[in-house]
Order: C-alpha cells, then structure tokens, then sequence
C-alpha cells in the first residue's frame, strides 16, 4: 500500500509508547514499576462519575452540537473568568476528545507549508509531531536547567523570523513542571507585542501548582496578549478523567471558532455526549474537595520523590512547581537518556522517559503521579541499580 507522505513522517507518541510497552511486561509477568505515564492513578470523583450515569439513564445519548452543549460551554466560560481571569464568551469555546485533539485541530487550522513555530524545549512529545505533520517547521529554543527550563525574551527574539507563525508555551510544564511567573509572561509579551504571532498556550496542568504557587494564565496578563493566544485546557490531569477525552480550545477570533466547528463537524463531531455532562461537574466546583485532595496528595508525593531523587547522589532534579513530573538529570550517569531508561527498565524493572523524547538528552522524566509506596519502591531500585553500575 502506498501510504500518504504525510502520515509517513508521523511517529508514535513516545509517552505513550513506553506506558504500553511497561504495561505489556506487566501482564506478561515481569515486576515493572511505571513511572511512565502521564496520567493520575486517582478514579475519577464520584459526584462526577454519578452525573454519567444519570445523564445515560435519561436518556442524554444523542448527537449534541458539535462544539459542546451550551451548559458545558457555560461551565468552562465561567471557570475560566473565575479561576484564570481570562473572559471567553461560550462562543469562544470549543470543546474536543481531550487537549490533544484541540491542539491537533488548533494546528490544523494555523499551520501552512513553511510556517515556523516556535516551541521551548524540553517540550511536550506531540507538537513537533503536529507541526510537522501540517507541513510546518519546528524552532526549538533551547533552555536548560539553571535557568528552570524556561525561555526569556532575548532567546525568544532571536528566534523569531519572518516566518514565525506561533509561540507554544505550556505552563506548567510536561516534562519539567516549571511554571512562568507573571513578570516572565510580561517579558515574553514586551517582545511580542510589535508582531503578529499567535501564542498556544497549553495550560493542562494548571491547576495543579504547589506551595501556594499562583498560576498566571497566559491571556489574563494583558487584553493583546488575550487576543492573541489561544487557551487549551481539558479535565484530564487535574480532575483525573483521562479516559473521559475531554478538552478545550479558547480564542477571542471567533472566526478561528468557526474553522475549529467545521473541521470537527467533518471529523469527529461532538465528543461523546455523556462526558459532556458529566464534565460540567469538573467545573463548576461540585468536585473542588476532591481535587484539592488530588493536589495535596501529589504536593506530598512530589516533596517524597525530591527527596529520595536527590538523596542519590549521582541524580539531582529542581523541585517542580507544578504538573506530576520531576525531570531528573542523569549526567553523571549516562548522558544518554534512551540507553539508560532500556538498562533500567531491562535490570531493575523501572520504566521512565528518556529525556530525548522531549528534545532535551542527558535527563530522564520520572511521573509521580502514582502511590507514595510506588515511589518509594521505584527509587529503591533506581538507587541500587546506580550502586551496581
Ligand atoms: N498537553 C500536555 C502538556 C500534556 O501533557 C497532555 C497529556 N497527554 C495533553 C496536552 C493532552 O491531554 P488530553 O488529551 O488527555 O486532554
Ligand atoms: N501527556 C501524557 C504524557 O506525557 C500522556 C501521554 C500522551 O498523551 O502522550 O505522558
């Protein structure tokens, strides 16, 4: 079969590719620990998981507008005026099978042949892919560590061409989980402003920030830096609703709307009807209890799996801010990030990411969103697997 160019070039996403493969040697008896995936191991909050079923027993399983009924664009109007001071109309909203398949129609929508985007790394597996796969160009600045993974104005001057059509920023950050202050966003903007890059700012994580950290959405900071970035955000992370597949896409352009609604009415349509319901629970504030639970029990996990991490002492890592990741340089070790997770994984039964997934080789991605004695035990063995080398 002679398959199109362009799905040739598209690779697997590598997140996913390890989870898979830890979850195969699980089930075919291996002792693995997964520390792979992005994912929380909390079930989804009741009063949600009620909703679902109340909305399937009444009979809510028809088509539904394409971009989401009016009460769920309502709900995310209103979380996103309350909680991210950003004022999208619920005709400025569209909701998709999760953040990445906004993100994928987003791309779709603004990538032409030839077009540069500009993504900080270490970034997210999926954007290069998405770019590229719409004929862009991927321009990775390059960040690093001392200066907690994050880009600064003059980096992002350089960077900028004739041809730069959009500025990906993901806040707080898979794979490092740092986050952009207010005065960083502000410095960024003082760049920006005389151009007309639109900025896609990825903003999954951000309810999950610790130590009374305060998250700045990208568009609150000003009504140009509103108008020129599109929000995505989804209840896959902090409401613990992976499966669910919902996201959403925010944008003052409601022509941009518009495109979104008439490439998902040709693809996909609404997402699932029930999710749709049941997802207005994750936002109106029925569920906050159970998400501060989340986010209390990920601020003790993360303080554990910082510890242990750097009481090894050939192993160091910031602290992150937010999201469930801790990005761990392993230098000392082998700066090779692929060889090291295949030994460790082959040895010890302990999977976490390469850093070269995420662009950036010489550190590994460990997720602690998993049970305190997971990663207690996982640490374990990464420590004596050191000590063996
Ligand atoms: N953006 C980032 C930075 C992520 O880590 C993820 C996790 N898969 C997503 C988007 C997509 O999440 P989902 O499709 O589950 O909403
Ligand atoms: N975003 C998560 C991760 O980085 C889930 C996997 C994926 O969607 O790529 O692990």
């Amino acid at each position: 079969m002679k398959y199109s160019k362009r799905i040739s070039t598209l690779e697997e996403s590598l997140t996913i590719a390890i989870s898979s493969l830890a979850r195969d040697l699980k089930a075919q008896g291996k002792d693995v620990l997964s520390f792979s995936a992005g994912e929380p191991d909390f079930d989804t909050p009741k009063i949600i998981k009620d909703e679902a079923i109340r909305a399937i027993n009444s009979g809510f399983t028809k088509y539904t507008q394409v971009s989401g009924i009016n009460e769920l664009l309502v709900a995310i109007s209103n979380k996103l005026k309350s909680e991210n001071n950003l004022d999208y109309e619920p005709n400025e909203i569209i909701v998709s099978n999760g953040a990445k398949h906004s993100l994928f129609n987003v791309f779709a929508a603004l990538v032409d042949s030839g077009d540069e985007v500009i993504i900080p790394s270490p970034y997210w597996v999926t954007y290069p892919e998405l770019v590229r796969y719409f004929g862009g160009k991927s321009i990775f600045i390059e960040t690093d560590e001392d200066n907690d993974f994050k880009i600064n104005a003059s980096q992002l001057r350089a960077a900028i061409t004739p041809k730069t059509k959009i500025l990906v920023l993901t806040s707080p950050s898979n794979p490092t989980g740092m986050v952009y202050s207010k005065d960083e966003l502000l410095s960024l903007y003082e760049v920006l402003k005389d151009t007309d890059i639109i900025v896609v700012s990825d903003e999954i994580y951000e309810r999950l920030v610790y130590d009374n950290i305060s998250f700045t959405s990208t568009g609150s900071i000003n009504n140009d830096m509103l108008n020129r970035t599109i929000t995505i955000n989804g209840l896959s992370k902090a409401v613990a609703m992976t499966g669910w597949r919902m996201g959403y896409a925010a944008s003052k352009d409601k022509t941009l709307i518009k495109m979104l609604n008439n490439l998902q009415s040709q693809s996909t349509s609404n997402i699932n009807s029930i999710t749709q319901k049941a997802s207005i629970f994750g936002l109106n504030g029925d569920a906050k209890m159970d998400i501060d639970n989340f986010i209390s029990a990920f601020n003790i996990r993360r303080d554990l799996a910082y510890k242990l991490i750097n009481d090894i002492k050939l192993l160091n890592v910031r602290l992150p801010q937010g999201a469930f990741y801790l990005f761990i340089n392993i230098k000392k070790i082998n700066p090779d990030s692929m060889a090291f997770c295949k030994d460790l994984l082959e040895k010890e039964g302990v999977a976490l990411v390469p850093g070269v997934a995420f662009g950036m080789d010489g550190y590994v991605r460990f997720s602690f969103a998993c049970s305190e004695e997971q990663i207690k035990a996982g640490i374990t063995r990464i420590d004596r697997y050191i000590a063996n080398l």
